[in-house]
Order: C-alpha cells, then structure tokens, then sequence
C-alpha cells in the first residue's frame, strides 16, 4: 500500500487513546495528522489547514460525531469523512450513509483496516475529482467551439456593416463557412441573370480555373433544387444521390440565399476526400452565414442604385447650361458646376468642401447670399468680371442649405436695351410731327368755315393724335425712367403727394358719382424719393382705379407704416382682374382679359409704376378678384433721417 505524502488527515475524536493510535498508524504511513477533540477546535482546522480526509467519532464533547459530519459536508460535500463507531448499530450506520459518510470503522480498531478505509476513501474522491475535470474539459471544448462560431460570426457581422467591398464580404462568409463547419470546400452560386445558370461568386479551396468555369444549370442539380424550393439540403454518402451536383462528393450541405421572399443563390460546403458527414448544427451555421451574404448583397445592390442615381444626378447638374452652386447651413460648398466656377474664375479648382465665403467674399454673389432671407426664394441679378448678366435663383433646401442657380441673361439684357432704345428713337422721333399734326388741325377753324360734320371729323382727330401722344409721351417716360437717369431724390411727405393727386380728380370722382375714402395716418414718414415720379405712381394707381370701376363704386386710398416700412394702398370695388392675366398685369403694353373695347389706354401705367416703386427700391403688388375689386399695395423704404 502506497504512502499519500503531503495528505493531512484530520482525526476529531474525543478519546485520547483512540487518538494515539490512530495518529501513530496514519503517521507511520506517510500522513500527516491533525488532532482536534472537539468541533470547535476541529472548525478551525478546517478553515485553516484544508484536510484531504476526516476521522470522526460517534460522539464529542458537544455535539454527535452525525451532527457535525453534517455541518462540514454542507460546506464541503466532496470532503470524505470516516466514522468511527464503539459497536456496530445499523441505525446509525444507516443515517450516516444518507448523510453521505465515506467510510465506517467499528472498535477495535486494526491498523491495517483504517489505512485501507482512509486510502479507498481518498481514492474515490480523486477518481470523482478526474471524473469532473474530464466532463468541465469535454463541455469546454464544445463551448469553445461555440464561442468560435460566435466570434467568427460577430467578426462577420462586423465586416457586412462596414465593407462595402462586396467580394471580400463574400469570400470571408464562405471562407466562415468552410473553418465554422470543419468542411473541406465551400462555394457561393448565384443566378447569372443572362444564361439562366449558377456561377460560383465566391469560393474556397477550389481551383482558380474551376471557379472561373463553373456553370451549373438549374434544372436536375441539387444546388437548382434549393434554388427553386428555397429549402436546405444535407447530402451524405447514404442519401441516395438521384440529384446531380458537379463533381463527386461525400457529403454536401446547401442553404438557399433570400431576400424579399426570392431565392437568388446558394452557399454551400462539401467533402470530398474526408468522410465525416454535414451535421443538422452545421446547416443552422450555414443559415446563419447565408443572412450575412444576402444583406452585403442587398447593401451592394442598394449601393449601386443610390450611387448611380448620384451619377447621373451629378452630371445633369455639371452639363447643365445654368451655374449651380450648393452650399450647406455652414455655407461649405456642397456642389458646384463648371459654368459656375467658370462665371467666377475657378476653373480647375477644387471647391467643394471649401467655405463659401473664403471663396466669393466681396464678390456681388457674396453679398446677395448674405443678404438673402432664409425659407425664401430670392432672385436677382449680377454683372460678373467679364460684363456678362446672370438672373441669379436663391432656394432655400430644408436640410440641405442654399441653392443658387445663375442663368446668364446677357443677350436678352442686350436684347431688351436694342428694343428700349428703338422705342425711345421712334417715340421720340414720333413727337415732333404729332405736335405739328395738332398744330395744323387746330389752324383749319382759322381758314374757312367749317361746317358741323368736319368740325366732328377734327375732333375725333385730335382725341386720337392726343392719345397717341400721350402713347408716347408715357414710352418716352419709361424709357427714362427704366435707364435711371432721374436720379434726384429729396425728402418727400407722401400724404403730400396723395392729397395733391386726390385734388386733381376730384372733378372726374364727382361726374361719376364715385365714392373716395381717405385712410392716411397722422405720422407718416419721409421717404426719400423723386416727388414728380411719386406723384407720376399714385396718378397712374388712382386713374386706375377710377377707370376700371363703375358709377358709384367706392375708392380707398391707405397709407400707414408697417414693420419699418412706409406701405401704401389704393383699393377699388371695380371690376377686378382675372387670375391668369394677374402675373402679367406689370408688363409694357398688357392689358387684362376682361376689357371691354372702348376702356382707352395703352398697358404702360403699371409698368411705369413699377420701374419707379423699384427704382426706388420699393415693392409692388396686386391682390385682386374678379368683379369685386382690386388692391394694389406699395412699399417703400424710409428715408433715415
Ligand atoms: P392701361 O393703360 O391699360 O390702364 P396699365 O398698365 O395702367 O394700362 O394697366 C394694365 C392693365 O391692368 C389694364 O389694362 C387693366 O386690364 C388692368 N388694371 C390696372 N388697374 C386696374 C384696376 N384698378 N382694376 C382692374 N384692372 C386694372
């Protein structure tokens, strides 16, 4: 019988004797020995010393040998502990086997039956010890495995959600799929769209030149089964194989590839030397790997869309013949063409990413961003470096920022000018001979009797020479006006001018029985202005209103201040003017659709009115509805002092 060095025994037993003995026989083989004759002091050895084995007697000095036996098992229950009894007694022999005793000696004690019970007793504790660590072993590996698979499936979640490069996303799912199943090759087929077949879209552990060939129809393979009944298959060498894949294989495992509830390929592993077969487990894998291919695919697919919507979207705005330029909230170019970084300058210059204002400041540009209101679509135009005129869009994006779009308007600038320049020539050339017409039909009364037809004929021909001068009279005007050589401003009290213009119609309101109502506030402000040309807008704006309401229909004349502004209206109950005709209504020589043929005037009123108003750095506007009235509203800066 072999010693156990370094093993401690402890003996707990009251008896001194029983002790003696005990300790000499344990001590002679090899052990070492701990005396305790009660549980106090044995509890003490226990925390501090750790026996390997306990000897217990049936009683001690405060409690039952049982009682305490329990206590420790409690604690330890992998302790063996050997009772020892002064007569055998089945009772108790039968409550210290439930109580899980190891062993049970009876007095007297031989030496040789102690160190049997003690070594089997420490035996059967190691033998259960290794019993243990061999199951914590096997049950590790598996959970190693395990946290493999999930490691190897997390890292490729990671590369899904990250890679947009989708063959490194493939190959590293079969690549998953090929280390996660122990398998010897793994493969991914997709549909070629053009023949109908599957091709391999990602391999391992196949020959290059086998991966570039491979076709497999649909029809009569196992791989076109999944395919078209979007279920896995595990194939192995007692499956019978009706189904052909190929090439030769011991055993085989397919999951289908699906997104939107349509299957569009397949991945797959297989053996074909080794003979272990493809496990339920290795399909879930597989199922599991096949998710991360569908979603890179889909990613990739959804990749290409956006990026291709980008492209195209890209070079509309680089060809298109208007300048465009983007900026953010931070005012950093998002965007900008080539006509619009031509316009400035730019050419070959990278911008975007740039601050707007490091590029454009003191440019006319800059400051009409600047100035411009946001939630507004603000239009104006500039002269660039070069003398050419852009009508310059400003659109406010929610979300995004600013847009400015620049459409060059040079030749209908220059257009415009050639056409303002010949009516000037012809009004004015116009002028003279009309005044000599008038001067000579005025004279006839002079030379003869005239009877009354003729006298009726001369009239009509004055009325009609006077309309034609007053034609080009009001041509002659705008044509002035619109080239801003009237430049003088002074203070001007508006009501002034109102009241003034009010006068001078008083006669025509009485005749037609219309009624005028006066709304000016006390304290209107100065504004600074050309006061002839004031004048010149409420005449036209009240003639106007005059003209184009019937008998006994009312006039409102309003002025007032308005967030800083001086405003100005002039409201008639008339007869309105038709929605369509409204966006045209400032035009030379527009006239509404709902005139009758004998309303005289010539369509030039309001656009003189609004080349003054805009000259003046004002706004006009009309809200009109038909046959009940219209507003026309007028607003102008203050003069500051
Ligand atoms: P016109 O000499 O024809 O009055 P304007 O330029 O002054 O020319 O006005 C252009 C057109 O606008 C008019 O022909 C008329 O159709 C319409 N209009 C102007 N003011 C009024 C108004 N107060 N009520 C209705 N229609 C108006």
């Amino acid at each position: 019988m072999g010693t156990q060095p370094k093993e401690t025994i402890l003996v707990v037993i009251s008896d001194p004797q029983i002790n003696f003995l005990l300790e000499r026989v344990l001590k002679s083989a090899g052990y070492y020995v701990t005396i305790c004759p009660d549980s106090a002091a044995a509890q003490r050895e226990l925390v501090n010393g750790g026996p390997t084995l306990i000897l217990l007697g049936e009683n001690l000095t405060d409690m039952t040998g049982l009682d305490f036996a329990a206590s420790v098992l409690r604690q330890n229950p992998a302790l063996p502990i050997v009772l020892i009894v002064s007569i055998d007694n089945p009772e108790l022999l039968k409550a210290a086997l439930r109580l899980g005793i190891s062993d049970y000696l009876c007095l007297p004690l031989k030496a040789d039956e102690i160190l049997i019970s003690v070594q089997n007793s420490l035996t059967k504790v190691k033998m259960h010890k290794e019993w243990v660590l061999l199951e914590a072993k096997r049950a590790s590996v598996g959970l190693h495995q395990r946290l493999d698979e999930i490691d190897a499936l997390t890292r490729l979640g990671h590369a899904v959600t990250s890679s947009l490069d989708l063959d490194c996303v493939l190959t590293a799912v079969v690549e998953a799929a090929v280390e996660l199943t122990g398998a010897e090759e793994g493969s991914l087929l997709l549909v070629d769209a053009s023949s109908g077949e599957l091709y391999m879209r990602a391999a391992r552990n196949f020959q290059e030149e086998f991966v570039r060939k491979f076709r497999l129809p649909i029809q009569d393979t196992l791989a076109g089964a999944v395919l078209r009944t979007g279920q896995p298959v595990i194939l192995d060498e007692k499956t019978p194989q009706k189904i052909k894949t190929a090439y030769l294989v011991h055993s085989l495992a397919y999951v289908p590839l699906q997104s939107h509830g349509r299957v569009f390929g397949v991945l797959g592993v297989d053996n074909r030397l080794n003979r272990t077969p493809l496990r339920e487990s290795d399909l879930k894998l597989l199922l599991a790997l096949a998710e991360y291919a569908v979603i890179a695919i889909d990613n990739a697919a959804l990749y290409e869309k956006i990026s291709h919507e980008n492209n195209k979207l890209d070079t509309i705005l680089t060809h298109i013949q208007d300048g465009v330029i983007v900026i953010d909230r931070e005012r950093q170019i998002v965007f900008i063409n080539k006509i619009a970084q031509a316009a400035f300058g730019l050419m070959d210059q990278k911008l975007i990413g740039h601050l707007f204002d490091d590029i454009f400041s003191g440019n006319e540009l800059y400051e009409l961003v600047t100035a411009s209101h946001k939630n507004q679509v603000d239009r104006s135009e500039i002269t660039i470096g070069d003398g050419r005129i852009f009508d310059i869009l400003l659109t406010s994006i929610p979300d995004v920022g600013l847009a400015i779009t620049m459409n060059d308007i040079t030749n209908l600038k220059r257009l415009d000018r050639l056409k303002s320049e010949f009516v000037s020539t012809v009004s004015h050339d116009l002028r003279s001979p009309l005044t000599a017409i008038l001067g000579y039909v005025e004279l006839l009364d002079r030379v003869g009797t005239l009877n009354e037809k003729q006298r009726d004929f001369i009239q009509r021909v004055q009325v009609s020479v006077h309309n034609i001068t007053s034609l080009v009279d009001d041509l002659l005007n705008l044509g002035r006006i619109e080239a801003g050589f009237d430049t003088r401003r002074e203070t001007v009290q508006i009501d002034q001018v109102m009241r003034l213009s009010i006068e001078s119609f008083q006669k025509q309101i009485g005749d037609r029985h219309q009624h005028l109502s006066i709304d000016i506030s006390e304290s209107l402000p100065m504004v600074l202005a050309n006061p002839m040309q004031m004048r010149q807008v409420i005449d036209n704006l009240l003639d106007n209103a005059l003209k184009y309401t019937p008998d006994g229909g009312i006039i409102t004349i309003r002025a007032g201040v308005k967030q800083n502004q001086l405003i100005f209206q002039i409201i008639d109950t008339g007869i309105g003017i038709p929605s369509i005709d409204l966006p045209y209504i400032f035009d030379k020589f527009y006239r509404a659709s709902n005139l009758g043929n004998a309303d005289a005037g010539s369509g030039l009123g309001l656009s003189i009115v609004k080349s003054i108003i805009e000259n003046h750095h004002g706004r006009i506007w009309v809200d009109s509805n038909l046959g009940q009235g219209s507003t026309f509203s007028v607003v102008l800066p203050f003069s500051e002092s």
